[in-house]
């Protein structure tokens, strides 16, 4: 799942490169995926405007077009956008494909149908778009303030952390890795958090998402389309050693969610509904 790294570095390449092309076709594969928030036919509302900017609002990535409209893809689960030369072959679940012309294409792609890409003028209208909290990386954003905004929501820290009205750009991959680095078990509730253990929380969130982009920066270049997610600690790592204290990664899979986290490092003990039913 494309979470603020992802997204960010994807913004930082496209931002100098696409503003200028003009789109000479559109075909849409997959209507479900593609709506056009302006009303009518979604290809006909790109064909001929040119992009003007790449800009990125937590998991939403906000392509620019002139005359004020914006092409919104929010990826969810597999979204992966491309931007290189027209591809000879046709893939099943490419469901967005823009012929630009300086000769390349734009191409979105979804293996599990769950992304959208909205084409508006007014990005309030977006799904989920209006309700986003400060970006997790906003240098505004304070640890007095994060801590006031943490005291507002309840539950699971990990809920928490990916619940985009709190702070925006968080998903399940990179609120592992913050928690690991902040060495807190990721169902711990909110309320039993010591406020070290928060000021570890919000370092280890500033570290981790600094960190992965520049990473990701140096890894990703122009294969925008590919998730390099190998350089991570523990999540989509369970079984292997913790890399800092050799502990195999446990995994906790919920609502087809998965959690991975050291059990040594993140010491805890799994309380509420859930584990009373079992
Ligand atoms: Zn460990």
């Amino acid at each position: 799942m494309p979470e603020l790294p992802d997204l960010e570095v994807i913004r930082e390449y496209l931002a100098p490169r696409l503003p200028g092309a003009t789109v000479d076709t559109a075909e849409v594969r997959r209507p479900l995926i593609v709506r056009n928030l302006l009303g009518g036919d979604p290809a006909a509302a790109l064909v001929g405007r040119r992009f003007v900017s790449a800009e990125r609002r937590g998991k939403f990535l906000i392509l620019g077009l002139d005359g004020d409209v914006a092409l919104v893809i929010n990826p969810m689960l597999a979204g992966r956008l491309r931007y290189a030369a027209p591809l000879k072959r046709d893939r099943t679940r490419d469901a967005l494909i823009l012929t630009l012309d300086d000769g390349l294409e734009l191409r979105y792609h979804d293996a599990e149908d769950m992304g959208k890409i909205y084409i508006t003028r007014d990005l309030e209208q977006v799904p989920a778009f209006a309700g986003q909290g400060p970006e997790a990386t906003d240098p505004g954003l304070m640890l007095e303030a994060f801590h006031e905004r943490l005291r507002r929501h309840h539950g699971e820290i990990k809920g928490i952390l990916t619940n985009q009205a709190f702070v925006a750009g968080i998903g399940n991959a990179y609120a592992d890795e913050i928690l690991w680095a902040a060495r807190i078990y990721p169902f711990r509730r909110r309320a039993d958090l010591s406020a070290d253990e928060v000021a570890a929380l919000y370092a280890a969130m500033r570290s981790v998402l600094s960190e992965a982009i520049v990473t990701l920066r140096d890894r990703v270049r122009e294969t925008i389309d590919v998730e390099v997610r190998d350089f991570l600690a523990v999540h989509g790592k369970p079984g292997q050693p913790c890399p800092r204290c050799g502990s195999p990664v446990s995994e906790v899979k919920r609502e087809r969610r998965a959690t991975d986290f050291c059990r040594t490092c993140q010491p805890g003990l799994m309380v509420g509904p859930r584990r009373m039913l079992g």
